[in-house]
């Protein structure tokens, strides 16, 4: 009899593992725990029992019903589970699905990083208007009415003396205005020309400096614009000044990288001249000091100017400007 109980408790869970539904479920029930049952059937064996091992069969007995009931106790749980999911056409089993997380848009990283390593040679950061009048975009930097560098600028006029900035320069003359050498600027923000092409956007990022203080010398700014390039690009990046014409600076100096590109050998993004555009700066032309009332026989200064989605692209090796400005995730996800 003892066997009989033991075979019943193996045939049981077998029975439950093929339970699909709740009808099956029930069929079980039925079959092994009801009043005509298996395991009653077998019970009413139990008066055959020699009295003497009746007490352990019957406790064996007992200890099986309650093992069987308990099995299944957990199926029927387990089918209405997943009776549940099936019902709402969800499946708890799938991976979720991760939520897509933001990121700094890659000018915003690359202007970042220009602020940092500029600040780290203690520059104070300064913004200023995007609409912008005549006289600072122009005038005070030493660009007056019908000047040729005009031409240059391609800018959005709302009116004769009212502009959408087109450089950051500007800020150069608000700020010397207002407050006294020694200086140490920065000037980040938007710039807007009318002008659209692989290279160019009508609205780019922009960021001026500026330094003044007695016995400034190109020196000076030789070894700020070399430091930053080194922590911008990189320790063995050759670099080279290149004699260039600005009204707001004398002499002034185009800056340019080796290709990173090609590394100097010559590609079609340097148009095989090895180098690379990245900034134009300058001494501070006598001037502009003139006209924000500074001494040029006193203070000397240097400025620079630089585009952040050029440096982008130079430090990515975009090829063409206006993929910032589409706001295509597959793009942007990279950075
Ligand atoms: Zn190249």
């Amino acid at each position: 009899m003892e066997q009989q109980l033991l075979q019943l408790a193996v045939s049981a869970r077998e029975e439950l593992d093929r339970c699909t539904t709740q009808a099956s479920l029930e069929e079980f029930r039925i079959e092994y725990l009801g009043r005509k049952g298996r395991f009653s059937t077998i019970m009413r064996g139990l008066g055959a029992v020699a009295a003497a091992d009746r007490p352990r069969i019957g406790q064996a007995a007992n200890q099986v019903k309650a093992e069987v009931e308990a099995l299944f106790v957990t199926r029927k749980e387990q089918l209405a589970e997943s009776g549940n999911t099936r019902r709402h056409g969800l499946d708890f089993s799938l991976p979720g699905r991760k939520p897509v997380s933001g990121r700094l848009h890659p000018v915003s990283q690359v202007m970042q990083e220009t602020c940092a390593i500029f600040a780290s040679l203690g520059f104070a950061v300064a913004e200023g208007p995007d609409v912008e009048v005549d006289y600072y975009n122009f005038e005070a930097l030493n660009i007056p009415p019908h000047h040729p560098a005009r031409d240059m600028h391609d800018t959005f006029y709302f009116s004769e003396s009212l502009l959408l900035r087109t450089h950051t320069s500007p800020m150069q003359a608000r700020i010397m205005e207002s407050r006294q050498p020694p200086l140490r600027v920065i000037a980040p923000g938007k710039v807007y020309r009318c002008d659209s092409d692989i290279t160019h956007t009508p609205m780019f990022h922009q960021v001026e400096g500026f330094l003044v203080e007695k016995e400034v010398s190109f020196a000076d700014l030789k070894g700020v614009l070399t430091i930053f390039t080194e922590k911008m690009f990189g320790k063995d990046l050759p670099l080279r000044f290149r004699p260039s014409f600005f009204p707001f600076t004398e002499p002034s100096a185009e800056v340019d990288i080796a290709c990173v590109i090609c590394q100097g050998s010559g590609c079609r993004v340097c148009k095989k001249s090895g180098w690379l555009e990245i900034l134009g700066s300058g001494m501070i032309d006598p001037e502009v000091f003139r006209m924000v009332g500074y001494d040029p026989q006193v203070y000397s200064g240097f400025a620079f100017g630089l585009g952040i989605e050029r440096i982008a692209m130079l430090k990515y090796g975009i090829d063409d400007i206006r993929l910032f400005y589409e706001n295509d995730q597959r793009f942007l996800t990279q950075f």
